[in-house]
């Protein structure tokens, strides 16, 4: 019988999956798929191997209401009806913030779980449901050997001087520090960068991870040096309802002024603001490109105009450019936001050709030059396999929870 790895990202809105077979090295998902709009409206859609559309044939309807962890029960007899004959002997998740002590990824035990819970200050809108899924699957399958990979272990390689802030040292002893995040997503294009820049892949280069979360990360011998976000998520680029970087002064008027409470300013910053705040009209970038309202050219301007910012910003932290990576669902589809940003770039050296662009092609920069601008796919679902497969199929899988 078939043993497989069983992957789950859950969010706040979102129930992102996928299954790997367990054996070495086999890095090609047997399905993949997501419940997307959770809380409002939930829409199924998964493809097999093959990349042909899966029916939701076999989950029981889902409730509006129902929280991403809800549906893991349904989701893990689904996922077993379709791989008749598979055991899932083994599970992986994305949990976003794993604090100072996690450089890579851990098996879950009573005591990790409560660190973790520890962090959920931290990130609030996302810790909770990483570890709901975590717990879920838990009471579902106690047997089931279950691996926490963290979002902020790549950013481990860097020095103190890109890690802390300029506030007094008591509280930088006590973990304030900048930990950044989408490390998931950084060390699967690191892991790629030797297939497409040969030995360049050691330079320095510079990942704009653009997705309704989006950060930008330094690299140096494919480790990270710098990184936008910081201590939240909240840090580094506007994104799809988040600020991004912010004047702290502001926080203190909404408080001192405005009379905001701290769940209030909460709300704004993490929920609110962003593409949807400077908008008016929608968190998400293809909707707005379609749009022809003054606001949601703005909005796309400024997610531009920072974003061009912070990698120049970047560069310094690496002493240049060799490469300059686009990901994630923007990074990867988006010709007029790379098309901007590049152009913003280009007394740098910054150069793409526009019908390998619009192609979404894989390299944007001509034959020869001094910078290559490519777009790579992230995959950061087989980051988890790889790392759950290398936790709890040797020898040492440690107790569950
Ligand atoms: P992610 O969080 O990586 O799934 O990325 C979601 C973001 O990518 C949303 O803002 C989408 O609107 C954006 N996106 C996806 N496809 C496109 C596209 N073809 N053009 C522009 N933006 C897109």
């Amino acid at each position: 019988m078939t043993d497989v790895i069983l992957v789950l990202n859950a969010g706040s809105s979102s129930l992102k999956f996928a299954v790997y077979p367990k054996t070495e090295g086999a890095n090609s998902p047997l399905l993949r798929g997501k419940i997307s709009g959770i809380g409002t409206k939930p829409v199924f859609s998964a493809r097999d191997a093959a990349g042909l559309e899966l029916l939701q044939h076999g989950f029981a309807p889902i409730d509006p209401k129902t929280t991403a962890d809800g549906l893991i029960p349904n989701l893990l007899d689904w996922v077993q009806a379709h791989l008749s004959g598979a055991t899932i002997c083994a599970a992986g998740h994305r949990v976003v913030h794993g604090g100072p002590h996690h450089a890579g990824p851990a098996v879950v035990t009573k005591t990790l779980l409560s660190d973790l819970e520890a962090l959920v200050p931290l990130a609030p809108m996302h810790q909770p449901h990483n570890l709901a899924a975590i717990r879920c699957l838990a009471a579902k399958a106690p047997d089931m050997p279950q691996v926490a990979c963290f979002d902020t272990s790549f950013h481990h390689t860097q020095d103190r001087l890109a890690q802390i802030f300029a506030l007094p040292r008591a509280l930088t002893d006590e973990g304030i520090i900048r930990y950044g995040f989408h490390g998931l997503s950084y060390e699967y294009i690191a892991s790629t960068l030797p297939s497409y820049l040969g030995n360049r892949a050691d330079g320095r280069v510079v990942v704009a991870h653009l997705g309704s979360g989006a950060s930008i990360c330094a690299m140096q011998n494919q480790r990270s040096v710098a990184t936008s976000m910081g201590l939240t998520v909240l840090d580094g680029l506007m994104m799809g309802r988040r600020c991004g970087t912010l004047d702290p002064g502001v926080v203190l008027y909404l408080m001192e002024e405005k009379h905001m409470s701290a769940q209030q300013i909460k709300t704004l910053l993490y929920r609110q603001s962003g593409l949807l705040g400077v908008s008016g009209i929608s968190n998400d970038m293809a909707t707005l490109e379609q749009t022809d309202a003054p606001e949601a050219k703005q909005a796309i301007d400024l997610f531009c105009y920072r974003a061009a910012r912070e990698v120049a910003s970047l560069a310094v932290t690496i002493g240049g450019l060799d490469a300059l990576i686009f990901t994630a669902g923007i990074g990867e589809n988006s010709a007029t936001v790379r098309a901007d940003i590049c152009a913003r770039l280009r007394w740098m050296g910054v150069r793409i050709e526009a019908a390998a662009n619009v192609q979404n092609a894989a390299r944007l920069s001509p034959r020869g030059a001094d910078i290559e601008v490519l777009v790579i796919p992230t995959d950061e679902e087989t980051i988890i396999a790889q790392a759950t497969r290398a936790l709890t199929c040797g020898a040492g899988a440690a107790a569950q929870t």
